[in-house]
């Protein structure tokens, strides 16, 4: 079968040309001129020599360039693969050179790392979004120099399985792999997940998550354009441009990751005018039904919805949709197409439900990636028989409504008891003083491990740590509850606003989505 997944960019032309596709900085760009210029994009770097299958690395921030190359990208039948913007230039030479890129697009401010991490590959073209006038020794090109103008519309015609987006992660364990994803697996899973959110033309969709990140770039970008919606671009997370965002463009939908709605929540919001929203959409890590309960007394025009998923399958796996019941705490059942189980240590299927029987979810279906690139071991390491290891623990219950109890590798494990942090989180943020809360293990002479926990105050509150100790004392088994608690300004956070338990646990920090 034939798929290009530039063919829903394709389509929304069809079908009004005209309408709003990006916000960026006080202009608008239709559908027809995003078109346009990815169209040019990929007659660029069919014309530089590229050809089908080729990798195109693209790292730079929330910018309309991002959805221009990457719809030129897949038009030329070429692969992306998207980059964090606050790679190290050892991770960028890490990831160019396990994706074999042939071009590298970059920005002006992250061009210096980009030459230092392409410094081993001669031959990698560098491209640059922004003053070109750069003085280096080696050429670099400009964006505008990949436009072919006049170049004609193109789709090159693709498999549907073939390769469309490498995307690295960290997976459940070391260092970061490319997830290969095909245009028929992001099709599908930007198809069921915005239908899921009901998108649809009248919506403007914040797009502040990062576009690097499956979440943003499968379930935000794709999912907008497949559904006719506009999206608005933020170049990275700030709540005041969240807000500005949303009162200037009266934005419908906001996904984020849980700390973005905590932070707008810490935010003036109640100053601002964000009657607009019906709809937030959360993933990426668990968001804990005291902050969705308080987003959505903040804001009541809106519902939010949680899904579940990872890099390696597409982006989402399972959705929390709000019709029938939307069980608060639940990342929800199946999509269509999509299949999940929960294996026990011994990799035995566990039928029985409810919250005894927790085991590591597996998922199969027809968004699960192809593998990690160049890496057989590491695929079959999660991917077994079609089922994918997703290294998190959860249970189903009697509905066949999904809750995660956290990730395996996080898990405590305290004189020989399993801790699961966000039980704990969720009991410490029911102190009223407490607006975040991550719990991890450190390690410890005696016990293996301790449980230790890290908070940030409401605005203007204070806490005194002994008293939250009693107070999770009363909440949680004795051998669950802190023995120490930091208050901190802020919890560490990667690009995407994830929470780095890592840092926190006192481990080096490997760039982390
Ligand atoms: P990534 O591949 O970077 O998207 O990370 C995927 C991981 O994020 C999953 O394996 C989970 O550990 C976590 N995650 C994603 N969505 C949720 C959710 N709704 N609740 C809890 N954890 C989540």
């Amino acid at each position: 079968m034939s798929l290009n997944l530039a063919l829903i960019l394709r389509e929304s032309v069809r079908a009004d040309p005209d309408a709003a596709l990006l916000h960026f900085g006080g202009r608008t760009w239709t559908r027809r001129e995003v078109d346009a210029v990815s169209d040019r994009v990929a007659a660029g770097l069919l014309a530089g020599g590229l050809g089908s299958g080729d990798r195109v690395a693209v790292q730079l921030p929330n910018i309309p360039e991002f959805v221009f190359a990457y719809f030129g990208i897949l038009k030329a039948g070429l692969v992306m693969v998207p980059m964090n913007p606050l790679l190290r230039p050892p991770e960028i030479a890490h990831q160019l050179a396990r994706s074999d890129a042939r071009v590298m697009i970059t920005e002006r401010g992250l061009l210096e790392q980009a030459l230092a991490g392409a410094s081993d590959l001669p031959d990698l073209v560098l491209v640059v979004v922004g003053d070109a006038e750069v003085v280096t020794e080696r050429p670099v090109l400009g964006f505008e120099d990949l436009h072919v103008d006049g170049a004609e519309p193109m789709l090159e015609p693709t498999d549907a399985e073939a390769t469309a987006v490498v995307i690295f992660t960290s997976g459940t364990t070391g260092r970061p792999k490319g997830a290969e994803l095909t245009h028929v697996q992001l099709y599908m899973n930007c198809t069921h997940a915005g239908r899921l959110g009901g998108l649809g033309v009248d919506d403007v969709v914040v797009g502040v998550l990062p576009l690097f990140h499956v979440f943003g770039l499968s379930s935000v970008l794709d999912a907008a354009v497949r559904w006719g919606s506009a999206l608005v671009l933020v170049p990275r997370f700030d709540a005041d441009a969240v807000l500005d965002a949303i009162e200037r463009h009266r934005a419908t939908v906001l996904p984020g990751v849980p700390t973005v709605f905590v932070s707008l929540l810490a935010a003036n919001i109640a100053g601002r005018d964000v009657s607009s929203l019906r709809l937030g959409l959360s993933g990426g890590a668990a968001l804990s039904p005291t902050h969705l309960n308080a987003f959505e007394a903040a804001v009541p025009s809106a519902t939010i919805l949680e899904g579940y998923g990872l890099t390696e399958c597409a982006s989402v796996a399972t959705f929390n949709t709000g019709r029938g019941a939307r069980k608060i705490g639940s990342i929800g059942t199946p999509l269509w197409g999509t299949e999940v189980r929960l294996v026990d240590s011994a990799g035995e299927v566990l039928r029985a439900t409810g919250p005894d029987h927790v085991g590591e979810l597996e998922i199969r279906g027809h968004h699960v990636m192809k593998g990690y690139i160049g890496q057989p071991e590491a695929t079959a390491a999660v991917l077994r028989a079609g089922w994918l290891a997703t290294g998190d623990l959860g249970y189903v219950d009697g509905d066949g409504y999904y809750f995660i109890v956290d990730r395996k590798k996080d898990v405590i494990l305290r004189g020989g008891y399993n801790v699961y942090p966000r039980e704990v989180e969720e009991a410490l943020l029911q102190h009223p003083s407490v607006m975040e809360a991550a719990v991890v293990g450190r390690a410890d002479d005696r016990l293996g491990e301790e449980v230790v926990a890290f908070v940030v105050t409401e605005p203007g509150l204070r806490l005194d740590p002994d008293e939250l100790i009693a107070f999770a004392r009363e909440r949680v088994a004795a051998y669950k509850y802190p023995r120490a608690v930091t208050v901190l300004d802020a919890l560490p956070q990667g690009a995407t606003g994830k929470v780095l338990k890592r840092v926190l646990a006192g481990a080096p920090d490997p760039v982390s989505h």
